[in-house]
């Protein structure tokens, strides 16, 4: 198979600052990959390089088999790429349609195209006249999307598209874009700074630190099998304990819980999910007391002060509980882990 897009070895200095190191990855077409990581890692560095307003110290990318920098150069807008900025980043002194009608080439650059473009982001062609200081922050998200879509892209880049919208527009506008690009079935990079957006929205996820790429894998395996405790921590609650591992089991202040076996031996670290974390009122499990009960709506969160410790202890662990509970602060508990720990060298 041919991948969509194949960064391999990639450097990238500023003013003899290291921003991206060795980052290798490949992308399928028709994927959604999130890319995430603290802020200043290198995510939107590597995204201007991948569209072509950079170009690499070291290593090569590759658009659908052809190598368009490092061994060879194809300047952005020779690539079959759409770039949507975080502020979309409209030309502000003409109208929605021109804007739309950039994206274009001229001999279709028509009225019913645009308006086509626009349908496609679910707005109304009417808004072609506006302009964009007269739409709302979602709505000019979607104008720069037309934009970038009236281009045609394999490949679409989108860098913190939705950062700027309150919650309710971000959910609506994050829909509407995930539907438009599935339909047109474009290959497409996310850089997100938020978390369960990345794990709702893409199909790999990948996350950076430090101009590195710690770990790309789907969803799933990037929340329940993350490779370092960094990692764990950034991509959703962890709950990181002092632990003894021996094989597929490890005694740690939570009792002794099952580990996804990976090699890692002895006095180690375990990292287990808050909502893993079973509240028993039995008696079954490590005993402990409430200390403490967090209201969050949907769900809670109880600390707990376990009994005894192991090795350093944090002798208090937050778990999630979904729905009410009758628990108050001095009530005496049990709790056990579900599932298996993952483990990490210390
Ligand atoms: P954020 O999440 O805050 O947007 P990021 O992960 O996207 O951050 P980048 O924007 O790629 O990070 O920036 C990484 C580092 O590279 C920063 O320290 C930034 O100051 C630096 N940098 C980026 N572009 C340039 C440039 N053209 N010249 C000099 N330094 C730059």
């Amino acid at each position: 198979m041919t991948f969509a897009l194949e960064v391999d070895g990639v450097d990238k200095s500023f003013g003899g600052a290291t921003i991206l190191r060795g980052v290798a990855f490949a992308v399928e077409p028709g994927s959604t990959t999130a890319i995430v990581g603290p802020s200043g890692c290198g995510k939107t560095t590597l995204l201007r390089l991948i569209a072509g307003f950079e170009k690499p110290d070291a290593g090569t990318i590759a658009l659908a088999g052809r190598v368009v920098a490092g061994g060879g150069w194809a300047p952005a807008h020779r690539r079959s790429v759409g770039y949507v900025a975080q502020d979309g980043a409209l030309f502000p002194h003409t109208t929605v349609g021109a804007n739309v009608g950039f994206g274009l080439p001229r001999r279709a650059r028509t009225p019913a195209r645009i308006a086509e473009l626009l349908e496609m982001v679910s707005l109304d062609p009417s808004y072609a006249a506006r302009r964009p200081d007269q739409l709302s922050g979602g709505q000019q998200q979607r104008v720069a999307l037309a934009r970038a879509l009236a281009r045609e892209p394999e490949l679409m880049l989108l860098d913190e598209p939705f950062s700027a919208l309150d919650a309710g527009l971000r959910a609506n506008t994050r829909r509407i874009v995930a539907d438009v690009l599935a339909k047109a079935a474009i290959t497409t990079i996310l850089v997100t700074h938020d978390q369960p957006e990345a794990l709702s929205f893409a199909d790999r996820v990948a996350v950076m630190s430090a101009g590195r790429l710690a770990q790309i894998g789907t969803p799933r395996e990037i929340y329940s099998t993350p490779v370092d405790v960094p990692t764990a921590e950034f991509i959703g609650d962890a709950v990181v304990l002092s632990a003894h591992v021996d094989g597929d089991r490890a005694r740690c202040t939570l009792g002794d819980v099952a580990v996804a076996a990976n090699g890692v031996h002895g006095n180690a670290r375990v990292m287990v999910r808050p909502e893993q974390i079973e509240v028993t009122t039995d008696g079954a499990g490590v005993s402990g007391t409430v200390v403490d009960v967090e209201y969050l709506g949907s769900e809670m969160l109880l600390g707990i002060r376990l009994d005894t410790g192991y090795g350093e202890v944090p002798e208090r662990v937050t778990v999630r509980r979904f729905g009410a509970t009758a628990l108050t602060p001095g009530d005496r508990v049990g709790i056990r882990v579900l599932g298996k720990a993952v483990a990490y060298d210390l």
